[in-house]
């Protein structure tokens, strides 16, 4: 899967805010582990920041999972098999965001 694929994805949904939508250059890839990718998105228009997660397959529909709650991502956090680098680095995704995510969303 590529990154280039994710970002026009993204770039068919809308900021919940204000219903902008957003464009690929707003769209950072955070990273991602096997089928679940983490995206945030700036929006063009009142520049809230959101985090998306996105569970794409080959062959499926992707599922795009926003406002993630702390359980949703543990939740995520459990479902995939990861090596101890990717552990790691979802560990400091985590560590850095706090799964305070209502905090992040009103940081402008
Ligand atoms: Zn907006």
């Amino acid at each position: 899967m590529e990154e280039g694929l994710i970002k026009r994805l993204m770039s068919s949904i809308k900021c919940e805010v204000c219903g902008q939508r957003y464009e690929v250059d707003d769209i950072n890839v955070l990273g991602h582990q096997e089928d679940l990718w983490f995206l945030s998105a700036l929006c063009p228009a009142c520049h809230t920041r959101c985090l998306v997660a996105a569970v794409i397959r080959e062959g499926k529909v992707p599922e795009l999972i926003t406002d993630l709650s702390k359980a949703e991502l543990d939740r995520f956090r459990n479902a995939v098999q990861l090596t101890a680098d990717e552990m790691l680095d979802m560990h400091n995704f985590l560590k850095d965001f706090d799964g305070d995510f209502s905090r992040l969303f009103s940081q402008r």
